[in-house]
């Protein structure tokens, strides 16, 4: 039975990423993602019971896209239609200054998400479109928006303040928001469980480190500051967007390359970064590079490095002091190098790695700082759908 089951749904501008999971015990029953909506030939890779059973064929659109998902779910044991799910929690990238916490949608939520999409262009249509998909399959079943923004809300004022004209940004919601909110209130707390603490008694640096990369500075459960801002663009260099940059490059841009501002916007999101300065985007590949001697991997890898102890230092004295840091996501899960240097010779504020701990193969939540370091350095899996489905699940048991 699906029942007390929560259908977590990610959706992109092509892609749906989706995972079945009971709130309760975090096991999965299924998962999966359809790729290349829209496209000549999609895909649906669709994970259950630890078979994988695959769908290829052109998929016109999201509803389309789902229908084939909730097939392959009837398949695999999982009549969704006929038993129902629990509810389903959609991951929404801006919520603006609307919404804060994890939301009943409605009509008039769907529609104020939509309004959203001049802050997130690339990400809130599809988000409405992946919404709107399951409440046409699955009527009757609560549906909750989750935020990226929300755990970002109450960023003190000094910190979500851009120095531009003021009435100028009043006009167009331009202050920096933060994103990949859901795993930093996550691992922040999970950190503090590791801890055996009080997360209210805690200063905590997250450092998230996936394709996308920010990191951000909480003081008693509460973020402080987060490195991207009006956009998911500003702060960390990430696997293709540039992070930090001189704004006065738009206009030269503009100017003396003759770039229209899509172009730029596509130069800075797509083809920057980790990506645009040794022509890969993945970790793993520019690790090779590295190891082959290539000098403009070793360039970025450099500038990446960089940018992150830039804003540690930052965070620290934000913070005054800080009693744990903590990497998640795929860079940050796997990579020990990094980890290490970005936290090299820091002793004399407390903060070290112990080799061997930074180097174990375990795959669980761990301290990789010696045990009588002043700082706990540690390593937190995230896990974002669980995070969406509990949302969910109080959302739901609230009414
Ligand atoms: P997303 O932001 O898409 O959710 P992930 O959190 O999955 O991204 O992180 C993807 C990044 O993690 C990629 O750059 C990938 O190379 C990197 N990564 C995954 N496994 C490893 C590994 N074992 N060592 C180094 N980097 C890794």
């Amino acid at each position: 039975m699906s029942e007390d089951l929560v259908l977590v749904i990610n959706s992109g501008s092509s892609s749906i990423k989706y995972q079945l999971l009971d709130p309760e015990t975090s096991a999965v029953a299924a998962s999966g993602m359809v790729e290349r909506i829209g496209e000549a030939e999609g895909g649906i890779e669709h994970k259950a019971d630890g078979k994988t059973v695959e769908h290829r064929g052109p998929i016109a659109d999201h509803t389309a896209g789902l229908r084939l998902v909730f097939d392959m779910f009837a398949e695999t044991g999982h009549d969704l239609a006929s038993e129902g799910v629990h509810a389903v929690g959609h991951r929404v990238v801006h919520g603006g200054e609307v919404f804060y916490r994890p939301t009943l949608i409605d009509d008039g939520v769907v529609e104020a998400i939509s309004e959203l999409s001049s802050l997130a262009p690339l990400h809130n249509p599809a988000n409405v479109a992946g919404i709107e998909s399951a409440r046409e399959l699955l009527p009757g079943v609560p549906q909750v928006a989750v935020f990226d923004t929300a755990f970002f809300h109450g960023l003190p004022a000094a910190a979500k303040t851009y120095a531009i004209d003021a009435k100028v940004a009043a006009a167009h919601g331009i202050r920096r928001y933060g994103f990949h909110g859901t795993s930093h209130e996550y691992v922040s707390g999970q950190a503090a469980a590791l801890l055996g603490r009080d997360p209210g008694a805690l200063n905590q640096i997250v450092f998230h480190l996936g394709n996308g990369a920010s990191a951000s500075a909480i003081r008693g459960g509460n973020p402080v500051d987060t490195t991207m801002g009006l956009t998911p663009l500003e702060g960390l260099v990430m696997g293709t967007r540039s992070g930090d940059i001189d704004p006065g490059i738009v206009a030269h841009l503009v100017r003396s390359a003759r770039m229209d501002i899509d172009q730029v916007d596509e130069l800075l999101n797509r083809d920057s970064g980790i990506k645009g300065l040794s022509g890969v985007n993945d970790f793993r590949e520019l690790q090779r590079l590295i190891d082959a001697g290539d000098p403009a991997a070793r360039l970025a890898y450099d500038v990446y490095i960089h940018r992150l102890r830039r804003y540690l230092g930052a965070y620290l004295i934000e913070l005054g002091g800080v009693d744990a840091i903590t990497f998640t996501a795929g860079v940050g899960e796997n990579s020990p190098q990094v980890r290490a240097d970005a936290l090299a010779g820091l002793t004399r504020f407390g903060i070290a790695v112990d080799p061997d701990r930074n180097t174990a193969k375990d795959r669980a939540a761990r301290r990789i700082s010696p045990l009588d370091a002043e700082v706990a350095v540690l390593v937190v899996p995230t896990n974002e759908e669980l995070a969406i489905a509990r949302a969910a699940r109080e959302v739901v048991a609230a009414g």
